[in-house]
């Protein structure tokens, strides 16, 4: 039978009545009923007493072996693999598994199937890696139950088949609308073809499933809401064929998902091999089947819309087909048979093993050049400071300088340069270098490593044919043609003015390009070996192993000392508002509230080297600096607060800070709001209240501290315009019967916009009122401003002025030194005099000079560089959009903050206001997949915190603004 004669017949005219009514007869059920989505067969949804049922009508096409085929699979899979959901079949009361229904002229074969609980994929625009993998685990699994499966219904010819993929399209081809398509088609499937002939008898034949894709593996939704497949439906297109097919087929219904990164689909690969493992020969036919099996379903696709123009379950997926096959047929095979045999560890196969020996003994290309200079162009490197990797030709300077010092320079192989790296970008750069630029003295020798043939003579470059492959030569001057021969040790040419390139490839159907990305970098470097052999050395960067170092981290270094991230990427490099880890990708940073000026500022770095080569000792001694950033940051504080007591950090500032007040009071006991952070040191951690960051906080406090109700107007006890007064008189009543127990507290201690729960703002009069109620019993108030200070809120330098109150004492640090190790207390003279009836007050590099300057800088920076004015612009542009999005998207359940301290808060439910959490950890996973940092936070870590380095711009937060939702709508 010829596969493309079937298959075709329109789906049996049944609607929901003659469904049910056909239910009753034969299988004796009935209830709701729901027609499920099918392009041939018609299947109905019922829900029985006894649960959901599928009754399936099959497509007149199919002959009734096939179905007991089908049946007998799902039994067996059943009985293979118990755990793995798949519907199975039920009798009817005769015993009968399938039974018939007489419509017209034919006789409609019906069955009556469990219905597998779950939602498929189908409609989810973008597949995390875990559910890429869970399509892989789900396919491998139902492909190992069925391994040992057979039947006679298996001997059909079936349309999906991929072994009749060739005659399929073939056939089918001329139903493509389009003639660019039809062409397309044709050519990317007989270049599959080709490929695919030599490996057919051997590649291992079974029972498949044949149609393990995304619209028909299902699953529950996961805390995070992504649904995540533990079953297969559909065995409809049951067959005998490769079993490598298999997972072509379940793969290729990713591509369409994840077009941008064809890679993704190695989740599911690994996966798959986990439970089937592949061999060579299959690892080589999968690609080719791949992308067979997009011809096979845009032909079938283009052929069935012509004959069954009204269904939708045909039309709506065309064009995700023809995405999946474009997709498909972009991707070289032998890039996808490389990154396949990457992913699963086979390592190069006999004759690249043997291409990459024959380079042992090549003949240096420059044989006058005996020693060069390695460049380094990494985001370690010290040459990119301060913004050069942004420079254009920043490469070429750096590599002819170096030529210049050292006579010969030579870039590094294999090296993810940092100089390729685009700020805010959704994808990893193509920045891993493949081959090696050089410079050597103009006019060099060329000598042929290796007998060569000439194939190529452009005016980019020269490309040689050679025992190692393809040898591509770039930036020398010779008199070569196509099909020159030669021979090693032959002088075949001279260097030029210009910058040399060198690269091996060692497939000749590739036109290697010359940078990788981390997608395709294992890939291509599998393919294009180091070809500074060339050269007589080894020039290559060693690609750094995360993995490892973090398992030090976690050896040498105290895992309380959290990290962010599961598997974090390796940050070494900052500059501005980005961060940029080990392969050179860089991530816009909206986390770093520490870095106020930026990371990496040349300005801040100077200062501090060179008061370091100058003098660097302890406030005990007289020095200018101390004076002047003790004035400039007691000018900046409201009046009144005219002196500064200068430490470490924010924590030993709070503590600090506690400590004087319990001094001067004479009191011991101390007011904090529930859900605060406020430090690490004793003092401080004992006012430290969140259970995010300590879930035993509540119950561990000393009875000397006492908790106010975090004043949260958004989830807290009072709610929108109550919440200021409610929380006042609540706060009030609690300071009054400390009073009355002989417990006036020493000290009330807040951050004026709530931080450490995502820059909630605190209701208006909230402060003032408590302040008052503090001071109407002789105490002492404390403004935390570490985190929400120092000009982040744009519209303020300091957050209690949001609130027209003045602190007896503020705190500060974070912001201030921009990450070099700085903290204050700015408070009144009378306070920091009472102070020292406890003695003298000494912290070794507190005030040290180089500290001062670091201050100093910081503080000249925001000015010069105007700073707080645009933490206010870009803030007020980020609360707008976010606003906006929060009107669109149910999941924004609250924007708090202002400036460049904002917390996007996530609810399931705005009723309840269920923490979204999980999704707030997935999200920050996909943000930063596309290129950004952010984090939860809050006590439920369902606030997407915003706290970047106030260089932010416009751009940057457009850019952010524009990827969170474009995950707000595509998923995560
Ligand atoms: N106070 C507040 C409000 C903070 O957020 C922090 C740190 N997150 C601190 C104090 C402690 O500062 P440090 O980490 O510099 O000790």
């Amino acid at each position: 039978m010829n596969p493309t004669d079937i298959a075709i017949a329109p789906r049996p005219p049944v609607n929901d009545t003659m469904a049910l009514e056909i239910a009753g007869a034969l299988f004796g059920i009935s209830g709701p009923i729901r027609e499920l989505g099918s392009s041939q067969d018609r299947n109905f949804r019922i829900d029985t007493p006894s649960g959901a049922r599928v009754l399936k009508i099959a497509n007149r096409s199919w002959g009734r072996a096939s179905l007991e085929a089908q049946n007998a699979a799902m039994l067996h899979v059943a009985g293979k693999d118990p755990g793995l959901h798949a519907p199975v079949p039920f009798a009817a009361p005769d015993g009968q598994l399938i039974r018939e229904w007489p419509l017209g002229e034919d006789r409609l074969l019906v069955r009556l199937l469990s219905y597998v609980d779950g939602r498929p994929l189908t409609g989810i625009r973008y597949l995390a890696p875990e559910v890429i993998s869970d399509l892989g685990h789900v396919a491998g699994r139902t492909c190992t139950a069925l391994a040992d499966f057979d039947h006679p219904g298996l001997e059909r010819t079936v349309q999906w088949d991929l072994r009749q993929a060739e005659a399929v399209i073939a056939r089918l081809n001329a139903s493509v609308r389009s003639a660019e398509r039809r062409r397309k088609v044709m050519k990317a499937c007989e270049e599959a073809s080709r490929r695919l002939q030599a490996l057919k008898t051997a590649l291992p034949l079974q029972a498949i499933h044949g149609d393990a894709t995304d619209d028909n593996v299902v699953g529950p939704r996961d805390a995070a809401g992504r649904v995540r497949p533990d079953g297969v439906i559909d065995f409809g297109d049951l067959t005998r064929s490769w079993r490598v097919g298999e997972l072509a087929i379940t793969c290729s219904s990713i591509l369409h998902h994840r077009p941008e990164a064809p890679f993704e689909i190695l989740h599911a690969v690994r996966a798959f091999h986990q439970h089937a493992p592949l061999s060579e020969t299959e690892v080589a036919a999968f690609w080719p089947l791949m992308v067979l099996r997009g011809g096979v379903l845009v032909v079938s696709g283009e052929h069935q819309a012509r004959l069954d123009p009204d269904n939708p379950s045909v039309l709506e997926p065309i064009e995700n087909e023809w995405r999946l096959f474009e997709v498909a047929a972009s991707v070289p095979f032998a890039l996808a048979e490389a990154a396949l045999r990457e992913a699963l560890g086979f390592g190069p196969d006999a004759e690249h093993q043997r291409m990459r020996q024959t380079l042992a003994g090549c003949a240096p290309l420059f044989p006058e050049v005996s020693r060069y200079e390695s460049l380094d162009l990494s985001a370690n490197s010290p040459l990119l400071h301060a913004g050069v990797w942004q420079q254009p030709q920043a490469e070429a300077r750096l590599l002819a300088k170096a030529a210049v010092r050292s006579g010969a320079a030579v870039t590094r192989y294999g090296e993810c340069r940092f100089t390729r790296t685009t700020a805010l970008s959704e994808r990893a750069p193509d920045n891993i270098a493949l081959g090696i630029t050089l410079r050597v003295p103009t006019g060099s020798s060329a000598q042929m490593p290796l007998d060569a043939h000439v194939v190529r003579v452009d005016e980019r470059q020269l490309v040689l044919s050679c025992a190692a492959g393809r040898l591509y030569l770039s930036g020398l001057a010779h008199d070569l043609s196509p099909g020159d021969v030669v021979k090693r040790g032959q002088i075949f040419g001279s260097s030029t003015e210009a910058a040399l390139h060198v690269q091996l490839c060692l497939n000749d159907t590739l036109e290697p390009p010359r940078f990788g990305s981390v997608e395709n970098s294992a890939a291509w470097a599998a393919l294009c070996p180091d070809p500074s052999y060339l050269l007589g050395g080894r020039f290559a960067a060693e690609f750094p192993d995360g993995g490892a170092l973090l398992a030090r981290r976690k050896a040498a270094f105290a895992e309380v000392q959290v990290h962010y991230y599961r598997q974090p990427m390796q940050i070494e490099r900052g500059w501005k508002q980005y961060l940029v880890d080990t392969a050179a990708r860089s991530y816009l940073d909206m986390v770093n509230n520490v870095a106020a000026i930026g990371h990496g500022h040349p300005r801040l770095a100077d200062a501090i080297q060179q008061q370091l080569l100058t003098l660097n000792t302890n406030s005990r001694f007289h020095y200018a600096v101390v004076a002047e950033f003790s004035e400039r940051l007691a000018a900046l504080a409201p009046t009144g607060l005219d002196t500064v007591l200068l430490v470490n950090s924010g924590s030993e500032a709070v503590d600090l800070a506690l400590r004087m007040a319990q001094t001067v009071t004479g009191r011991m006991d101390i007011v904090a709001v529930r859900e605060a952070y406020h430090g690490w040191t004793l003092l401080s951690d004992a006012v430290t209240t969140s259970v995010a960051d300590n879930p035993n906080a509540l119950g561990t406090r000393p009875a000397w501290i006492h908790l106010a109700a975090a004043p949260n107007s958004y989830r807290g006890r009072y709610r929108g315009a109550e919440a200021a007064a409610g929380y006042a008189s609540e706060f009030r009543a609690l300071i009054d019967d400390l009073a009355t127990h002989g417990k006036a507290p020493a000290a009330f201690i807040a951050e004026p916009v709530f931080g450490n729960a995502g820059g909630v703002l605190l209701p208006n009069g909230y402060l003032a009122a408590a302040y008052a109620a503090v001071r109407a019993h002789g105490g002492l108030c404390i403004a935390d401003e570490v985190q929400v200070g120092y000009g982040r809120l744009g519209h303020h330098w300091w957050a209690h002025e949001l609130h027209g109150v003045t602190p007896d004492m503020i705190t500060v640090a974070k912001a201030m030194g921009n990450g070099y190790p700085l903290g204050a207390v700015i408070t009144t003279r009378a306070i920091a005099e009472a102070f020292a009836v406890q003695g003298s007050l000494f912290s070794s590099a507190g005030g040290s000079p180089a500290s001062c300057v670091a201050g100093m800088t910081v503080l000249d920076v925001l000015r010069d560089e105007n700073l707080q004015a645009n933490a206010a612009i870009v803030g007020d542009y980020l609360l707008a959009e976010f606003r906006e999005l929060q009107s669109r998207y149910p999941l924004i359940g609250a924007v708090h903050g202002m400036g460049l301290y904002q917390g996007i808060e996530l609810v399931r439910d705005h009723h309840s206001l269920e923490p979204a959490t999980a999704e707030c950890f997935a999200i920050s996973e996909r943000l930063r997949e596309l290129g950004i940092i952010i984090q939860p936070t809050g006590e439920r870590n369902n606030v997407l915190k915003i706290k970047p380095p106030m260089c932010l711009s416009l751009e940057d937060a457009e850019y952010f603004v524009w990827q969170f939702e474009r995950v707000l709508s595509e998923g995560w």
